[in-house]
């Protein structure tokens, strides 16, 4: 899950990470109120779960309250990258004498925590790891041995850093910045950039963090951060529903058992010259509620011309998903073509109970490309 900016900074504060004061604001309006209260020039930052806002047009500064709130009718409704503007974080404007980057994440292939720092921040780190992979300090840590304070301080020397306030500021949020990462279980902690103002003072001007959707039962104040309004509409309805869906853009509903098996569906729909409206994994059972709640989901997409139904039968056997699917069809009206491909164990019994009962809109297929070619047809 990731998390806006200004929820990413309040996880950065609840650890001891500077960071500037701010409001929330979701209107004009409230943008000029958060400036009075605040005082003094502020930034007004489009909160939208995509990087690059600044150079979008999405970070503007502002004299006082009266700017703020032109500004903000400026960013509101504003389109990055497909991600709409709907809230503001208005935030006391910082003096910034130099721009660092330092992120924490995952170095999969090591299976440690990985640290990258660097004194040339600001800009695309994928920039400085091209330009000048010299200037990119990076570090791991070994989850068993955990975080150790001299590597801050290597982190730090390593890239150059002189001044000894700032080490010293900076070797804290790096530990910090390990305590959020733990103890949030995330999957990325990023401060880009980490400036240092005119008077020497290091603070965290901006926050990309990521939290292990896996690890949410352990933070129930983190999964509340969640913003059911900025998500896909359907992918809300199927995430209240337990149903694992994924938008697409393409017109063949798709319905698998498993991660995996559903993936190669939405290839093999591709293959088959089709285009897939949408990821669906059933999961371990198919039960009829299953096949119900996932069919209920795929239907409300009015893009969907013909429904593929994928099934490899292991502990799930196909008969019961035959009977799920039957039962899921005599409690909904469902007037598209659906295309089943039973294999695996009972799938024999499975298609001999589709035929049986027949419904006039369901076709079996054995294979599963001749399946994908049938709905590709149907959807067409
Ligand atoms: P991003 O573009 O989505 O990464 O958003 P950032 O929060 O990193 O802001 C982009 C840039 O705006 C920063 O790199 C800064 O140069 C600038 N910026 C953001 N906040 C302030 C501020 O308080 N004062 C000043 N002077 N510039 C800021
Ligand atoms: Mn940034």
């Amino acid at each position: 899950m990731d998390l806006y900016e200004y929820q990413g900074k309040e996880l950065f504060r609840r650890v001891g990470i500077p960071v500037s004061e701010g409001r929330l604001a979701t209107t004009p309006g409230e943008a000029r109120q958060a400036a009075e209260v605040l005082g003094g020039p502020v930034v007004v930052k489009a909160q939208v779960l995509t990087g690059g806002r600044g150079k979008a047009g999405g970070i503007k500064l502002a004299a006082n309250a009266h700017e703020a709130e032109e500004r903000a009718k400026e960013i509101l409704g504003l389109d990055i990258r497909g991600h709409v503007v709907r809230k503001l974080w208005i935030e006391r404007a910082s003096d910034i004498a130099k721009e660092y980057y330092l992120s924490l994440t995952f170095d999969r292939g090591a299976k440690q925590a990985l640290y990258m720092f660097t004194t040339e921040g600001g800009v695309d780190i994928e920039q400085v790891a091209a330009e000048s992979p010299d200037a990119l300090v990076q570090l791991r840590v070994d989850p068993l041995e955990g975080f150790h304070p001299w590597q801050a301080r290597r982190l730090v020397y390593g890239a150059g850093v002189s001044d000894p306030s700032e080490q010293k500021q900076i070797a804290a949020i790096v530990g910090k910045l390990h305590e959020a990462f733990v103890g949030f279980d995330a999957m990325l902690c990023e401060i880009n950039p980490l400036i240092v103002t005119p008077e020497g003072e290091v603070k965290a001007l901006d926050s990309k963090f990521t939290v292990d959707d896996n690890a949410l039962f352990r933070h129930p104040d983190v999964a509340e951060m969640r913003d059911l309004e900025a998500a896909d509409p359907l992918e809300a309805l199927a995430r209240k529903k337990h149903v694992t869906y994924v938008r697409l853009d393409g017109d063949v509903g798709v319905l698998g058992n498993g991660a995996g098996l559903t993936m190669s569906t939405v290839d093999v729909v591709t293959f088959a010259g089709g285009r897939p409206a949408n990821f669906c994994d059933l999961g371990g059972g198919g039960d009829a509620q299953g096949v119900v709640d996932a069919l209920s989901v795929i239907t409300q997409d009015p893009q969907v011309k013909a429904i593929f139904f994928n099934i490899f039968g292991g502990i799930t056997r196909c008969d019961e998903v035959a009977r799920g699917i039957l039962q899921a069809l005599g409690e909904m009206s469902l007037e598209l073509p659906i295309v089943v491909r039973l294999d695996g164990t009972n799938a024999e019994e499975g298609r001999q109970i589709l035929a049986e009962a027949a419904p006039a809109n369901l076709r079996v297929s054995p294979t599963m490309l001749e399946a994908a070619k049938l709905a590709v047809e149907l959807a067409a």
